[in-house]
């Protein structure tokens, strides 16, 4: 083989691997017209290099963020040098489906992107390479360890950590905006009897069945948490503190007729639980979220003092 004939088996060689890489490689140049797409890109957005050929690149994938897009860009042609768009800016640059839906918590692919200028042999640039990365797993991975980070294992509601976090914000956000909201504090009654008397796993399932109760009951914008041992907290954006009421009372109510079966050991027996709640609604008057709680905290000690099973404000 001539070193010509080699030059270009090796050409060959090595359009064939980017045809072939696990990476979405895309070529366009200043108004945006694609001159290279190969493989990957295929197989993920349906349309064949043939069909992409000088298509405006906004028009082959029309949910790309066009102003975030040109200005990375820009930065791009202006510099000469490289832009990363990681997936945590912006999950999913292109809305191409997740090829593993099975194992994920979302449907759709996770991407990293990288550009760079391509110099032409007059030093100028005219094109543009962007390389696109398929980081699903590591960005599902990265989600579920979030997920878990903020969750009570035993009822799978809100931890107090996150909680707290997401009370303070919006403490804040009532504040700055003006706005309402009101939180509900709850607590089993008489706990203390039910581990002595059935013993902690059976403790313990009284307070994962109340939990599934708050959880079941849940609208979209509340915010649960299991406080401490056998305490409860429900966040409820724009909502006064009547509105707080019936909510508190509703899972009250639900608590009282929902009984727990006891098992072999007793019988089969149900034992029948109740709550008592305290509800507070925001006021410009607190000035930290702790004072707040404190407020709902206060609702709770009445409920309690009146005899238990009942909510207060
Ligand atoms: P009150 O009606 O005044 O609330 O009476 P109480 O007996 O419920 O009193 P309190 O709320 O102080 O009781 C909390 C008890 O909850 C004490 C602790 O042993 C129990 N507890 C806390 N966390 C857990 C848990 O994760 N599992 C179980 N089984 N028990 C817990
Ligand atoms: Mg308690
Ligand atoms: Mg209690």
């Amino acid at each position: 083989m001539s070193k010509d004939e080699l030059d270009i088996s090796n050409l060959h060689w090595v359009l064939q691997i980017l045809q072939n890489i696990e990476v979405g490689l895309v070529v366009f140049d200043r108004d945006y017209e694609v001159k290279v797409w190969n493989g990957f890109m295929e197989n993920h957005s349906g349309i064949s290099s043939v069909a992409a050929k000088d298509k405006n690149l906004f028009k082959l994938l029309p949910t790309l963020p066009k102003s975030w897009f040109e200005y990375k860009v820009e930065s791009v042609l202006k510099l000469g040098i490289q832009a990363h768009c990681n997936w945590q800016q912006e999950p999913h640059i292109l809305n191409f489906e997740n090829t593993r839906p099975f194992t994920a918590k979302s449907d759709l692919m996770f991407q990293n992107v990288t550009l760079f200028p391509l110099f032409s042999t007059d030093k100028k640039i005219n094109h543009i390479c962007a390389l696109v990365y398929d980081v699903s797993d590591e960005a599902n991975n990265l989600l579920k360890l979030k997920t878990i980070s903020q969750t009570d294992a035993l009822t799978q509601l809100f931890n107090r950590g996150h909680w707290q976090n997401m009370f303070e914000q919006e403490f804040l956000r009532c504040q700055r905006y003006d706005d309402t909201a009101s939180v509900v504090m709850m607590d089993i009654d008489h706990f203390k009897a039910v581990n002595d008397t059935y013993g902690h796993q059976l403790g313990d399932k009284a307070i994962q069945l109340i939990a599934k109760i708050i959880l079941d009951s849940q609208r979209e914008t509340d915010i649960c948490g299991r406080y401490g041992g056998e305490e409860f907290v429900i966040l409820l954006p724009h909502t006064s503190v009547n509105e707080g009421v019936l909510v508190a009372e509703r899972l009250r109510e639900k608590v009282e007729n929902t009984l727990l079966p006891l098992g072999k050991e007793h019988n089969n027996e149900k034992l029948q639980l109740t709550i008592s709640a305290g509800v507070a609604e925001f006021s410009d008057e607190f000035s930290t979220a702790e004072n707040w709680l404190e407020k709902a905290d206060a609702a709770l000690y009445k409920s309690k003092e009146n005899g238990r099973n009942q909510v207060a404000k």
